[in-house]
């Protein structure tokens, strides 16, 4: 199938073409008909399912087929739960709208708001924001959600899982109520169908899971070592290796910090992304790891996520996630698209329950080695490491405890986990 019959106007159909895209992805083929239509949507999708696309484009045509002659309103507002995710957002929506007179712009917290809010006051068609940044140039009056036509919620999930439900339904109060609303959402727990029903109107629903990703077509591997001989052990395989792009996951920020300057100071080029660093700082190691200059980016689950790396050959656990499915989303980072991929947890005796429940829902065993000179400490405690003991604290943006994550995470069915992202 290709783009055409989606009903997507000329300029659309050319910067889906520059973006080399032949074939619409399932979610797209399902929601951008049904958003076409006007309908309201609730989508369960992941990233790396093209859903990003998949509203933007019906967006972008809806606009640009309904011109509006209310000067410098935004009209359509894409609320998302991290910067990462903000900007990655937006780049999408100005690769799209390449061919349009339609002006869009990002907002999220973390930098100066100047800048910001001077391209809202030149006019802003489109508007992707993190919902504190939204909220505060609102309440100053340098931004006005009342002539807002499409309102888009990504990850809702995760928006519910940072604690950003009352943000959101102050936001939903700021707009009008004849609107087109559309709300994605990787998982559906009770307080994210609660949250659909208050403000979707008798919504398509469309679910997807991601094609031929299977994580049993990854190349996975556990090493049982003594937990004080892990960074050792880490920075043994990825020289000896010679791996030159690598995502170390850590469970937190300050493991992330720790981990990084120990890679550093063995020779390994390495950089930490998570809630803490600022935007530049964030942005300089993205491009580092891409461009190559950077070997290891050594990130927190909640950093990783909406981050735009297409496909890595290397991820390494160094520590595992006591939230199984964070274990599928993390390894699906690696040999996207039928690529070889392999990822590799570094488990220590504590982390024995995690390793049993990970392997319970993926419904495998995975292989474990031994290495020689980093073996697993014999006395050491198989009791598992504390909730909330050395976890990320929740700030209001952009990482928010893992612990608070268990609620809705734990209830995903396996064969949506058993599949990668
Ligand atoms: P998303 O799920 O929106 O994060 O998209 C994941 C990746 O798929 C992005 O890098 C998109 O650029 C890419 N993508 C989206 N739609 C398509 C398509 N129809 N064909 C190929 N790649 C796509």
């Amino acid at each position: 199938m290709s783009f055409e019959p989606l009903g997507l106007s000329a300029p659309l159909l050319k910067a889906v073409q520059k973006q080399g895209y032949t074939t619409p992805s399932p979610i797209q083929q399902k929601a951008i008909p049904a958003i076409l239509e006007g309908n309201d949507v609730l989508a369960s999708a992941q990233t790396g399912t093209g859903k990003t696309a998949s509203f933007t484009l019906p967006l972008l045509h809806f606009l640009s087929e309904n011109t509006n002659s209310k000067f410098k309103s935004i009209r359509a507002l894409i609320l998302t739960p991290t910067r990462e995710l903000a900007a990655q957002v937006y780049a999408n929506v100005k690769a799209y709208s390449e061919f349009l007179n339609l002006k869009s712009a990002v907002i999220f917290g973390g930098v100066n708001q100047k800048p910001q809010a001077a391209t809202i006051r030149n006019g802003v068609d489109v508007l992707v924001a993190t919902p504190g940044r939204l909220l505060d140039l609102q309440n100053q009056g340098l931004l006005s959600l009342k002539h807002i036509e499409f309102f888009i919620l990504d990850e809702a999930d995760r928006m519910l899982d940072m604690g950003f439900l009352r943000d959101i339904e102050r936001v939903i109060k700021l707009m009008p109520s004849k609107r087109q609303n559309l709300m994605f959402s990787a998982t559906y727990s009770k307080s994210i169908k609660t949250l659909a029903k208050s403000f979707l109107n008798a919504p398509v629903q469309i679910e997807v899971t991601p094609e031929n990703t299977t994580v049993e077509a990854i190349n996975q591997s556990v090493y049982r070592v003594a937990k004080g001989l892990k960074t050792g052990l880490i920075i043994k395989l990825i020289s000896e290796g010679n791996w030159k792009q690598v995502l170390v996951f850590t469970r937190t920020k300050h493991g992330a910090n720790r981990l990084c300057e120990k890679m550093v100071k063995a020779g390994i080029t390495a950089a930490a992304i998570h809630g803490n660093k600022s935007q530049g700082a964030r942005v300089r190691a993205l491009s580092g790891f891409k461009n190559g200059t950077v070997r290891v980016l050594v990130a927190t689950d909640i950093a990783a996520r909406g981050l735009d790396i297409p496909l890595l050959p290397h991820v390494i656990n160094y520590e595992l996630p006591n939230v199984s499915e964070d274990y599928v989303h993390r390894i699906g980072r690696t040999g996207r698209a039928g690529a070889k991929g392999e990822a590799l947890s570094l488990v220590c005796a504590e982390e024995t329950s995690y390793l049993t429940a990970i392997e319970k829902l993926i419904d495998m065993k995975l292989p474990v080695s031994i290495i020689e000179g980093f073996e697993p400490d014999p006395n050491a405690s198989t009791a598992p490491i504390k909730q909330g003991q050395g976890r990320q604290r929740k700030p209001r943006q952009g990482n928010a405890s893992n612990s608070s994550r268990n609620s809705g995470r734990n209830s995903s069915k396996k064969s949506n986990a058993s599949r990668r992202r």
